[in-house]
């Protein structure tokens, strides 16, 4: 009898494991749904693109329906409210109940606000397409603002927390800022283009090398750091600095962290700090008719208690196996174990300097070479998705 498999997010993770069961699963053998709060798979770790006017809307917002035309995959739209494993249900805030033989969770991550006052409400994140136009139409119309009042709040943007997401956001702004300033009749100098890193470096994920070539090159462009130094608060005008510091601006963007999905967390599946644990296999320590993919599980690699990072690529190579393990589940065969494996990280500093390391060994990478490889490991997983698309049943 056909089994009913449900993916929750059509994320990275939730994309490829559903892509990848209908490769190993045929529709009689088992029915698909994937549940998407958005009708399209977005391409986020191009989102600072987007947000800085690099590109447009149509580069990193694929409609889902394109992407699973022919592959007998129902496609949902709705916002996951409650996952209750111990009833095989899902919730969706449309009030629909959704059932299931086997659920794989993918709804990723969220931002993390740490219960710093006024953040939630004052600041602007970046995790989806809406995020990014909102920034981008922001932006702009501050600098409006600024051109009409010269108040120097509208002429102030802050990025909060120096991550590969601040950082990468940072860099298009520098290279975008320029260009909008003489389009609208505005000295670039009056512009204050801050990154606030309570960390005393920004980037720990590179080595210290890299990390400066970053910071030499924004800052060369106009952008200030500020290291060592945590936001404390935020007003609708002002952010405060642990240092007593405070800037004055209507524009912050947080991208100090992120958490686990709100639903995996009160779902009932065990979890660490909210982000749900899994057997090698990617099944839910407590629930194992439950898979997961991506940020919304934690993975520790063999023997360490540091969990792998909450990146796309992971979230991808997870994708696959929870794809190929269920049709090991459901025709009983033998289940992979997940073994990720690390082709690099690489972070773009505007449309012309990337940094990045490649490799088991590390390979350093800057400037032209690191920006191609950029480039080319978005195309490669676009073309990967769109091959899967082409050879699936
Ligand atoms: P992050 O957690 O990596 O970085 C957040 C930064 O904010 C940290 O450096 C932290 O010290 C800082 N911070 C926290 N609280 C602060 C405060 N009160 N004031 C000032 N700074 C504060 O988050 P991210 O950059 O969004 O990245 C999330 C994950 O996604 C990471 O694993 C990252 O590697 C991955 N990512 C990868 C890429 C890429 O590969 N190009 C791009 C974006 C994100």
């Amino acid at each position: 009898m056909s089994k009913k498999i449900l993916i929750l997010g059509g994320g990275y993770g939730g994309l490829l494991a559903a892509l990848t069961a209908r490769q190993h699963l045929s529709a009689s053998e088992a029915q698909i749904t994937l549940v998407n709060r958005f009708p399209t798979h977005q391409i986020i770790t191009e989102l600072h693109r987007l947000a800085g006017g690099t590109i447009g809307e149509k580069a990193v917002s694929l409609p889902l329906e394109k992407l699973l035309k022919g592959k007998s995959i129902n496609l949902v739209i709705d916002t996951v409210t409650e996952i209750k494993p111990d009833d095989k249900k899902v919730l969706g805030a449309s009030g629909s109940a959704y059932t299931y033989d086997a659920l794989v969770v993918a709804l990723g991550s969220e931002t993390a606000f740490f219960g710093i006052p006024g953040l939630q409400e004052h600041s602007f994140v970046l995790k989806s397409v809406n995020d990014a136009n909102r920034i981008r139409a922001h932006v702009e119309a501050e600098l409006d603002a600024y051109k009409k009042t010269g108040d120097k709040a509208h002429a102030t943007f802050v990025v909060g927390g120096g991550g590969l997401t601040g950082v990468e956001l940072v860099g298009e702004f520098a290279d975008k800022m320029p260009e909008l300033c003489r389009a609208k009749g505005i000295d670039f100098n009056d512009i204050s283009l801050y990154v606030v890193e309570a960390a005393p470096s920004i980037l720990p994920v590179f080595p210290p090398e890299l990390v400066q070539r970053a910071v030499e090159s924004l800052s060369k462009r106009g952008v200030e750091f500020i290291t060592g130094v945590a936001i404390t608060e935020r007003t609708p005008t002002t952010v405060s600095l642990k240092d007593g510091r405070t800037i004055e601006t209507h524009t912050l963007v947080w991208t100090g962290g992120v958490q686990g999905h709100p639903a995996v967390a009160n779902s009932g599946l065990e979890v660490n700090r909210g982000r749900a644990t899994v057997t090698e296999t990617l099944q839910s320590t407590s629930h194992p008719d439950v898979f997961l993919a991506g940020d919304c599980a934690v993975v520790f690699p063999a023997g360490s208690e540091r969990p792998y990072p909450p990146t796309a690529q992971l979230a991808w190579q997870m994708g696959e196996l929870v794809g190929y393990n269920l049709s090991a589940y459901f025709k009983g065969g033998k289940m992979e174990a997940f073994e990720p494996v690390f082709s690099g990280t690489l972070g773009s500093l505007g449309r012309k300097d990337a940094i990045g390391t490649i490799g088991a060994n590390q390979i350093r990478l800057k400037g032209l070479p690191a920006t191609l490889m950029k480039e080319a490991s978005n195309i490669r997983y676009l073309s990967h998705i769109n091959g899967l698309f082409t050879l699936a049943y």
